[in-house]
């Protein structure tokens, strides 16, 4: 089964609107010959807008850090789906590990997340992953499991086509520790394993499973060459054109 390599750059709270169609910008310059890899720039809910004005003629997706489920109404501070959607964006990332650690995210919540994304036309970028604690505990497929069964409770197939996981083991986000490429590709591989229990082979086996966790220019070809890992989910060198756009370079080399 061919799956596309998705490269895509989680821009956190990062870049002033200007700051952010500048990166934009650069990073569109020098992607301009990328054909195969998607790629997807997920910049602050400000910036949204000015940076679907740079990318908007390009190869580029945009896409949200967050959303809320409820369509509209009294959530001080919140933003909707349509709301996203409005703004050109069609990939919303949920569940990461910040928003499960700093803002209460459960796994109900990411859940109801997706189904509503997804009713938008939303595409969500689910993020799971362990800490350190949990690693060492040898509980990381339990955690996990728990994670993408609480994530996909009522998704049919089809939902999953729609549907990205990024694998982000905690202790590595940020941290410039990095899974080597064997200890991602096992999770993945359970991962899809999972999926298939879920869902069926030919969901899994279509699924894109990104990992992410400090990959750089430097080790994003030993991870993206594992059989399950279809591409990255990218935070710190992300918010540098030179190192994101390379990344994407090395993803569209090694396409399957
Ligand atoms: C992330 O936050 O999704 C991430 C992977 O960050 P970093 O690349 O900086 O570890």
């Amino acid at each position: 089964m061919k799956r596309s390599i998705v490269i895509a750059g989680n821009w956190k709270m990062h870049k002033t609107n200007s700051e952010a169609q500048q990166l934009a910008n650069q990073i569109r310059m020098k992607t301009i010959d990328i054909t195969k890899t998607r790629m997807i720039i997920c910049p602050p809910f400000t910036a949204l807008a000015p940076v679907y004005d740079i990318i908007k003629d390009s190869a580029i997706h945009l896409g949200a850090q967050n959303m809320f489920w409820e369509k509209e109404g009294a959530f001080t501070g919140e933003i909707s789906a349509g709301m996203l959607k409005s703004t050109g964006a069609d990939y919303v990332i949920i569940g990461h590990s910040e928003r499960r650690q700093y803002f209460g995210e459960t796994e109900e919540t990411v859940n109801k997340k997706i189904k509503t994304a997804l009713e938008n036309g939303l595409k969500p970028i689910v993020c799971v992953g362990e800490t350190l604690e949990q690693r060492e505990e040898n509980i990381t497929l339990k955690v996990i499991g728990k994670q993408i069964r609480g994530a996909f409770d009522g998704l049919t197939p089809e939902d999953l086509q729609n549907v990205i996981v990024a694998y982000e083991p905690v202790w590595a986000i940020g941290t410039g520790k990095t899974a080597t490429p064997e200890q991602a590709q096992e999770v993945h591989f359970e991962i899809r394993k999972l999926i298939a229990e879920l869902l069926g082979r030919e969901t899994a086996e279509a699924t894109v499973i990104q990992y992410g966790g400090s990959v750089k220019p430097g080790n994003a070809e030993s991870l993206l060459s594992q059989a399950d890992i279809d591409g990255a989910l990218v935070g710190g060198a992300c918010l540098k054109a030179d190192s994101f756009a390379e990344i994407i370079h090395i993803a569209e080399k090694l396409k399957k």
